[in-house]
């Protein structure tokens, strides 16, 4: 979750945040200071209202606390609260509905029983008074029935609607879960489970399968002249890039920083390179240009490694040997594409 994307911002948070720290003897740990960040940020009203309910009381925010804080507002496991919840509410639905048509047939037998007894009741000797009674016996009970069954069609409407939220917002958090915020594109998460199934899709299927591994160049230097979030625009266009780039079944992931990849089922590797190396054209056409001020940013370039899977071969396996391509790569000059097709200079780390 990205709270800021404004530096300013951000710093300010993060020197209150570690003042605040300091001041309540909280140990600066990345975890406590997830918390107290998001704390100054005041994005989780129900977090601050707990930290400042305990600070009130005194109540000292020790390594038990924050651990318990970070477990209930920090971690990624909300949403699996959320779904857990929302679980639960279902539950609750069902259970209604469960008793209304415990209810209608309950009031089905009733009907049932009172037309028995009323066609027990009328025999050739019965008056007209007599039929009229029992008739309009049979015409309440009837009514009644008829209103059960009406509160039921309701009621399951009702759950209807609520069952179709459920399913959304656990769509929606599925999604999100697994999206990065800043690209819009899979996230680590995502990338490993989606190559962890690609190659055993692929092994199943015996076809093969590439993983391309992509590194902006020259990033930290572009951070330093323009600064972060005008960086995180360009991280954002690169990602927009790829996405375009890649045929359908191809699954783009920001694996970190800087660095995408791109898992490509059914694809010997010279199509891949081919593919790779049309997106690298496509970044180093594209000029950057400030969006606040209109000014002109130059470009930026990607370096990127492909890889084809062998048979057998674990996932970080494969990872590496298409890092070891993306390193080759920037070795020999950048802004280009590096394959296993092609001699690999001995893995160093890029200058
Ligand atoms: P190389 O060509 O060798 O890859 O050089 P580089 O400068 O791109 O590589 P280096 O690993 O030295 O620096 C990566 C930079 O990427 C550092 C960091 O500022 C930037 N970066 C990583 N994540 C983000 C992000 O989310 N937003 C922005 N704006 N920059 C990021
Ligand atoms: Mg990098
Ligand atoms: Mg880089």
């Amino acid at each position: 979750m990205t709270y800021t994307d404004d530096i300013a911002v951000a710093t300010e948070w993060s020197t209150r945040a570690l003042g605040l720290m300091a001041r309540h003897g909280v140990v600066p740990l990345p975890e406590n200071y997830d918390i107290w960040f998001r704390y100054v940020s005041g994005h989780n009203s129900e977090l601050n209202d707990e930290i400042d309910k305990r600070l009130k009381e005194g109540r000292a925010i020790d390594e038990k606390a924050s651990a318990e804080l970070h477990q209930r507002f920090a971690s990624h496991e909300t949403l699996a609260e959320a779904a857990l919840d929302a679980g639960e509410k279902l539950n609750v639905e069902v259970d209604k509905i469960m008793k209304l048509v415990e209810a209608t047939a309950d009031g089905s037998n009733e009907l049932g029983t009172s037309m028995r007894q009323a066609s027990a009741e009328l025999t050739a000797k019965s008056t007209p008074k007599d039929v009229r009674r029992v008739v309009e016996a049979i015409v309440t009970a009837t009514r009644k029935m008829e209103n059960r069954s009406r509160e039921l069609e309701a009621r399951l409407n009702e759950t209807k609607g609520e069952l179709k939220t459920l399913r959304t917002n656990l769509t929606k958090a599925r999604n999100e879960a697994r999206t990065d915020g800043l690209t819009g594109v899979a996230n680590r998460k995502a990338f490993d489970e989606a190559l962890a199934q690609e190659i055993a899709q692929a092994t199943r299927e015996q076809t093969p399968l590439c993983l391309v591994i992509g590194d902006i160049d020259h990033f930290k230097q572009f951070n330093d002249t323009w600064g972060h979030r005008t960086g995180d625009q360009v991280l954002r266009l690169v990602a927009s890039c790829l996405k375009s780039g890649v045929r359908e079944g191809d699954t783009v992931a920001r694996y970190g920083g800087e660095e995408f990849a791109i898992i490509m089922p059914a694809t010997m590797t010279g199509e891949a390179e081919k593919l790779a190396n049309s997106i690298r054209e496509v970044v180093q056409a594209r000029e950057l240009v400030k969006r606040s001020t209109g000014e002109t940013l130059g470009r930026v370039t990607m370096s990127l490694g492909v890889a084809t899977m062998r048979p057998g071969e674990s996932p970080a396996a494969l990872i590496e040997r298409a890092d070891a391509c993306l390193y080759a790569a920037k070795r020999s000059g950048r802004n280009r594409v590096v394959s296993e097709t092609q001699d690999l200079p001995i893995r160093a780390k890029a200058s």
